[in-house]
């Protein structure tokens, strides 16, 4: 097992689409079982994407646990979300987006309905609301080259990407 580097936003392989999972071999058992170590090994964090992760070709896998105990781990392989309805409006972070400081309202789905494989290879359909679609929705965007800054309104989002940028920038003085 090993722990993968998290990008920080504006790495542009951030951008990158997670590759469909065709087959649960060996080397994707070691990227779900490294993206779960990476995982329980960085404070705070709710969930995954393989794609905010340093992988040469990052799969669509995302990971997540937000459990106060860390042991309900769920693997999701080539999620989609095949309906949703209702609205929320609460704070998203993310790992790759200086998590510490930064978290802004970001407009989801209040409920979906989610396929996925799981890491056994069975094909599930299940609902979720709340923070749980939340999370999914994020993790999903992920997979599609997507951060939460691009759900922000035009005006929002260059506001806080100054931000960012002023931030990186104390960031690099401290070093
Ligand atoms: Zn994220």
């Amino acid at each position: 097992m090993a722990k993968v580097k998290i990008l920080n936003y504006p790495d542009p392989r951030l951008k990158k689409n997670g590759q469909p999972v065709n087959q649960l071999d060996d080397a994707t058992q070691q990227v779900i079982s490294d993206m779960f170590e990476t995982h329980y090994a960085t404070h705070n964090c709710a969930a995954l994407a393989a794609t905010q992760l340093d992988f040469q070709k990052p799969l669509a896998i995302t990971v997540i646990d937000y459990s106060q105990e860390k042991n309900e781990p769920m693997c999701l392989i080539n999620p989609e979300i095949i309906d949703a309805s209702g609205e929320q409006f609460e704070f998203e972070g993310c790992m790759s987006v200086y998590p510490d400081v930064f978290h802004e309202k970001v407009k989801r789905a209040q409920w979906i309905k989610v396929r996925a494989m799981d890491e056994k290879g069975d094909i599930k359909e299940f609902e979720a609301e709340g923070y749980l679609a939340k999370c999914i929705q994020h993790e999903i965007d992920h997979l599609h080259g997507l951060l939460f800054l691009d759900r922000l309104s035009p005006v929002k989002r260059k506001m806080v990407e100054q931000k960012i940028k002023k931030h990186i920038k104390r960031l690099g003085k401290k070093s």
